[in-house]
């Protein structure tokens, strides 16, 4: 096993820098570069770093040092606190890069030997890439609960289930002619049903897991003119979106990312919609209607036209839809269960603004039970729940204990392959796409 290193701070000028080692020539390395053995594993202590080959000081830090197994990765670890100047680190990694057996860490290499040494299980590798990339209260909270477990235990807690009642199967399977109570397969059917029912409640959960890690949808949809860009400025707090008097001018769509209560909001402002003139226009509608039908929100923007009339029509509006009457100053809402405001003035925008946080909230409704994060977890649980459907199906037609067995044992290796309790080697490269170097 290659000893490996990175910085594993930001990248630029700071106050501190870390560069991180872990590996066999951990701790031949910390004396190199020291002069010194480390101290006690988990200890912190002051060193002057000076390079392995010249001798020529680097830089005075703090030196820690985590003696595997009882470490991050497992292996021997060793963290190298500098000052973070350009320079100092620039120094310090030439002088790591020196020294025979050493290399510059892949991304998230340290993670996958973290896994690879039993150190953390799959859905807790996610977690971590998820807390490193959480922009928002409710992304951190939900990753810091994946992190530390919530979601593996769940999945394990199932498996293990799984394997016990496989164990059942196996029992009818080689000892056919014993005298094991009658129907020890159909004492599985209760529990088979139970754990089949617990997995389509988990997978029944709106997706709010994932749009809460992958931010949720909002579009803003009406004909030209009503004041969309206008709305989106007020929210975004600056000037996003091109406002203008004539028709049509937002082509494409524009995106702001807001954070509305700890959940994260990507705002679409889509081209009007109304019979477009040009072949640009055209795309600019094909693509706003494109993206309403995968929004997880429409807002629907009607307003008064200065001629008199209205432009925009809420008929078109669905179910579930945040209706907007916009330039409220020019003439009083016609409709009820409408908001009223002015993009222009900004009145109503707070209102509408509360309106928006409530419906997007719903991601992170206190839930005591972990969400499912991504794909990966869904198609997983699916899996499982089909083996577990030919398993009920089994029992009932009393299949041979060989094909239930089978069945169950598929069940738990769907369960497996989520946490990375059974080979999952094909897997690990999608997983470990989402870091970053010295992770
Ligand atoms: P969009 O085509 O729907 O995106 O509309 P814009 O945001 O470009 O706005 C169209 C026109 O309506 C611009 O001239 C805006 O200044 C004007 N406008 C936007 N909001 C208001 C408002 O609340 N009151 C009034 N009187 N005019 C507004």
């Amino acid at each position: 096993m290659e000893t490996i290193y990175a910085l594993s701070s930001a990248a630029g000028r700071a106050g501190v820098a870390v560069i991180r080692l872990s590996g066999p020539s951990s701790r031949e390395t910390v004396i190199r570069l020291t002069g010194k053995t480390p101290p006690a594993s988990h200890r912190a202590v002051l060193r002057r770093f000076r390079d392995g080959g010249d001798g020529a000081a680097i830089d005075r830090g703090l030196l820690l040092w985590f003696e595997g197994p009882s470490s991050f990765t497992g292996e021997d670890v060793a963290e190298f606190h500098l000052h973070g100047g350009r320079a100092v680190v620039a120094a310090m990694l030439t002088a790591l890069a020196s020294l025979d057996g050493l290399r510059a860490a892949e991304p998230g290499e340290f993670t996958r030997r973290a896994f690879e040494n039993g150190k953390l299980d799959l859905t807790s590798v996610e977690g971590l890439a998820d807390i490193i990339n959480a922009d928002t209260e409710a992304q951190r909270r939900q990753a810091l609960r994946q992190m530390e477990g919530a979601l593996g235990l769940l999945y394990e807690d199932w498996r293990h289930r799984l394997i016990r009642l496989l164990a059942y199967a196996e029992a009818e399977i080689d000892f056919p002619d014993e005298d094991l109570p009658d129907s020890l397969l159909q004492k599985l059917r209760p529990e088979i049903e139970s754990l089949a029912s617990q997995i389509q409640t988990h997978l029944d959960d709106g997706r709010r897991g994932e749009r809460l890690r992958d931010g949720v949808e909002v579009v803003i949809l009406g004909p030209p003119n009503v004041g969309k860009s206008s709305l989106m400025n007020a929210l975004a707090g600056r000037d996003v979106a091109i406002v203008s008097a004539e028709a049509g001018t937002t082509r494409d769509i524009v995106d702001v990312w807001l954070d509305l209560g700890g959940v994260p909001v990507t705002l679409a402002d889509t081209a009007g919609l109304r019979e477009a003139d040009g072949a640009i226009e055209q795309e600019g509608v094909r693509r706003a209607l494109a993206r309403a039908e995968k929004a997880d929100l429409r807002i629907v923007v009607a307003a008064p036209l200065e001629t008199g009339g209205v432009a925009g029509d809420f008929a078109l509006a669905q179910e579930g839809d945040l209706r907007v009457w916009n330039k409220m100053d020019l003439a009083p809402c016609p409709e009820a269960g409408v908001l009223p405001l002015s993009a222009a003035s900004g009145q109503g925008i707070e209102a509408f603004l509360a309106a928006l946080t409530a419906r997007v909230s719903f991601v992170y409704e206190a839930s005591e039970h972990p969400m499912i994060t991504r794909a990966r977890h869904r198609e997983g649980l699916m899996d499982c729940r089909s083996f577990l459907a030919r398993v009920s199906a089994g029992l009932a037609t009393d299949a041979l204990p060989e094909l239930i067995a089978e069945d169950l044992r598929l069940a738990a290796r769907a369960l497996g392959r989520i946490t990375g309790r059974v080979d999952v080697e094909d897997l690990l490269d999608v997983v470990f796409r989402d870091f970053c170097i010295g992770k």
